[in-house]
């Protein structure tokens, strides 16, 4: 079974605020792309890639050469080909972003071919079931109760808080969102902190996250994300080493070699690659096997789509420890695009699917709303 062709459906209209600079990010932001896969014999895949769809677009004409014609039934093979032999351009950028995409949809044309879930091609499933957290941004301390009381009645029980001023304005509003988030939640429910160190010329370095950490550690803060600079391994390393509470990042970086030194130093706690664009399941997956040998929780990142969403749930279920995923909320490209809506258990956890591929079907008028029109191609599997 080849690939025939690729199809891109580029995301607008809900595109969620990433918290960053508005100049670059309204709801009609195209930022998440659907990438279906076609094969010569007629099944079709999904992925999604967590970049512009022009973007994407150049990526698939530079692999087209390779693309076409591969083996639409050996994924991680034709996605190690793929980086491979576009390794001169667009190497962990765009190319290695639209390459996830792929990967993902040929996991899910294996699945579809195999009558498998994905999780099982990976080596099979450690667990059938996984707490979602509801992810959100943080917002003034007067604001936060709203939405987090709106994500505990509908199931969740554990949420992370991130961005907004969160360090970005001063100590006291920082430890008044905490305060506000946990009152609104309750001593029970999980609650992590984001920092957001990702964001554009982010100001602090060790001193600021240690002392923040602490101050989190007091409110039961189960993790602190990206308190610093993306790339600052020794800063990491450090905060890891002491802080009283676990330290999380690594969302940006793509290619799984990226994340060796990372892990072999112990930079993180627990370790956050996001699927749509590190390189697919077949990076990720590498990723979160070579993290659990070194004793690092992997939690997949996740503030994409449902088809992330399902990406991830095949993953956690494929890993020897996990314990979360994230569940942006509310999330109309995960929540619209779903079938039938995710059901949470009274204990906060979700069912990982068992079906074939990716597991879950797709809401043809959610699509169709989000793309301007556009339609999945019918598979025959
Ligand atoms: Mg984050």
């Amino acid at each position: 079974m080849k690939i025939r062709d690729i199809r891109l459906l580029p995301l607008q209209g809900e595109t969620p605020d990433g918290g960053w600079d508005e100049k670059h990010l309204d709801r009609e932001t195209n930022l998440h792309t659907l990438v279906e896969v076609i094969t010569d014999e007629g099944v079709t895949g999904i992925g999604s890639v967590f970049t512009n769809a022009t973007l994407i677009r150049g990526a698939i004409e530079v692999m087209r050469p390779f693309l076409i014609g591969a083996s639409a039934i050996d994924p991680a093979a034709t996605s190690e080909r793929l980086h491979q032999q576009t390794f001169w351009q667009g190497r962990g950028g765009a190319i290695t972003h639209a390459i996830s995409g792929i990967d993902i949809a040929l996991w899910d044309i294996l699945g579809k071919v195999t009558r498998q879930p994905i999780s099982r091609l990976l080596g099979g499933r450690y667990r059938e079931s996984i707490k979602p957290y509801g992810s959100l941004l943080m917002d003034e301390p007067t604001r936060m109760r709203a939405p987090l009381e709106a994500g505990l009645s509908r199931g969740f029980r554990a949420f992370k808080i991130g961005w907004g001023p969160f360090g970005r304005r001063d100590r006291r509003t920082d430890e008044a969102i905490v305060k506000a988030a946990r009152d609104a939640v309750g001593p029970e429910v999980e609650l992590m902190v984001d920092a957001g160190g990702s964001d554009a010329f982010w100001p602090h370095g060790f001193k600021w996250a240690i002392e923040t950490a602490r101050m989190l550690a007091d409110y039961g803060v189960t993790w602190f994300e990206e308190p610093l600079r993306p790339d600052d391994l020794d800063g990491y390393c450090k905060l890891t080493e002491h802080a009283p509470l676990p330290i999380t990042g690594c969302e940006v970086f793509t290619r799984r070699q990226s994340f060796i030194e990372w892990i072999e130093r112990r930079a993180v706690d627990y370790i956050q690659p996001d699927v749509t664009k590190v390189g697919g399941i077949t990076e990720e997956h590498r990723i979160a096997q070579c993290a659990d040998d070194h004793s690092i929780l992997f939690v997949p990142h996740g503030w994409n789509t449902a088809v992330g969403l399902a990406a991830d749930l095949q993953l956690v279920a494929a890993a020897p420890c996990a314990r979360w995923v994230e569940y942006i909320t509310p999330a109309p490209y995960i929540d619209d695009l779903l079938a039938e809506p995710i059901e949470l258990a009274d204990d906060g956890t979700v069912a990982i699917p068992d079906g074939p591929g990716l597991g879950l079907a797709w809401n043809p008028d959610g699509i169709e709303r989000f793309t301007g029109g556009l339609t999945l191609t019918d598979s025959t599997l």
